[in-house]
């Protein structure tokens, strides 16, 4: 415990973190709050696992960063249950509804959806404590999985990204790992706009057709409840496999360190742009920017799923959302991608910069710089 706090206590955070523990229905989770100096935190909550405090906290940052990079009105935060995702739904909406009311009191942390939670999952939070954001249509809300807010922002990012490798969408070749919310919406639309969709993955394996696979195919089959590999055209590997796909955009949608100092040399692909959040670590990262490679980061590329939470928080509509998503996703790629070609810069130290400034400038406006513990605040 304490090794973590002495990696990731900084000067930006965290503010608060929340242990919840009911043992009569084997609940462990864990809230932190990483920042709330421009706004009432939001951050999804996770159900795997493998969760830990470890990644809690580092995806609780990456939302502080996140958050500040898009220019939204909000800190960040992030929430784990330890848990199978497909526990029966029963079980997941008493163990969700217990942690959200263990929580009730916790003003700046707003639920929103992230693996192993979905519409469903925020509608519950929303009846029990009346804060979440990423609800379903019914209950007023822009369901941000299923219209692929996140997805959207991927497409912009690539396509913002994409001149700076000397390369254009027209016949590149993607290969997704994680055929999930993200990587299947992101799939779509850079399809839609003529990319070819040569690889794909999920928890139970990958595909492979240099051809081109059938992205609408995809998606029907991972409606159903199957996996990428139960299609009937292509090679069926197992789910490494994909680190090994050549093609010019490599896109992970699935969990974080997928690429690290051991398998990134067997990457081969011109732009990496990381709709998951955390999928490379850090010395990774710096090895594919020696090599060439450029990654657009998490915090930057993935956005669209918070701009849009963001949104449906401020009563926008959908079709607002996604001009919203689209406006800032291609300034704030360019701003950064400007620095990595101007400065030099690593382009993770560019986003961070880029963020960093913007936390900074708001704790400065505060008297307790990274909290407000005024009545009436959220
Ligand atoms: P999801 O649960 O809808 O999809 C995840 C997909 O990844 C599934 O298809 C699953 O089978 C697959 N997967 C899991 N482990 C894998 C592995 N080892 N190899 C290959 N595939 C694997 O989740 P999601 O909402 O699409 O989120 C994916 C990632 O994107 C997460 O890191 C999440 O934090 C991040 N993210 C999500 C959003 C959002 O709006 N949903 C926004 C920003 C970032």
């Amino acid at each position: 415990m304490t090794d973590v706090f002495e990696l990731l206590g900084d000067d930006l955070g965290p503010l608060k973190v929340i242990h919840v523990r009911e043992p009569s229905i084997g609940l462990k989770g864990i809230l932190v709050i990483d920042n709330v100096a421009r706004g009432p935190a939001i951050g999804g909550l996770r159900i795997a696992p493998d969760v830990s405090l470890m990644e809690c906290f580092r995806l609780a940052r990456a939302m502080t960063l996140k958050n500040a990079a898009a220019g939204l009105p909000h800190g960040g935060g992030k929430s784990v249950i330890y848990g199978d995702p497909r526990m029966p739904p029963p079980h997941k909406a008493k163990l969700i509804r217990c942690f959200a009311a263990a929580l009730r009191d916790v003003q700046d942390y707003i639920f929103g959806p992230d693996m192993g939670t979905d519409e469903e999952c925020m509608a519950w939070v929303r009846d029990e404590i009346g804060r979440s954001v990423g609800l379903p249509r019914d209950f007023g809300g822009i369901p941000l999985d299923e219209v692929g807010a996140t997805g959207w922002g991927v497409f912009h990012a690539t396509q913002v990204a994409l001149p700076h490798v000397d390369l254009s969408l027209q016949g590149a070749k993607v290969v997704i790992q994680g055929f999930g919310a993200v990587g299947k919406h992101s799939a779509r639309h850079l399809c839609d706009a003529g990319a070819i969709l040569v690889g794909a993955a999920d928890s139970r394996g990958s595909i492979y057709d240099d051809a081109g696979l059938d992205v609408s195919a995809l998606i029907e089959l991972k409606k159903r409840g199957r996996s990428v590999v139960d299609h009937n055209v292509g090679e069926k590997l197992n789910r490494e496999a994909v680190v090994d796909m050549e093609c010019d955009i490599w896109i992970p949608a699935a969990r974080p360190d997928v690429i690290n100092e051991a398998n990134v040399s067997r990457l081969k692909t011109r732009l990496v742009v990381e709709g998951a959040n955390i999928p490379i670590t850090t010395a990774a990262e710096r090895i594919l920017h020696e090599r060439g490679v450029l990654c657009v980061p998490d915090f930057i590329a993935n956005a669209g799923g918070v701009i849009c939470a963001a949104m449906e928080y401020q009563n926008a509509n959908q079709a607002a959302a996604f001009d919203t998503i689209e406006e800032k996703i291609r300034t704030n790629t360019q701003e950064v991608l400007e620095s990595v070609d101007q400065e030099g810069l690593f382009p993770r130290d560019a986003a961070i910069r880029l963020a960093e400034r913007r936390v900074k400038t708001a704790m400065s406006y505060r008297q307790w710089s990274s909290f407000s513990a005024a009545p009436g605040y959220v």
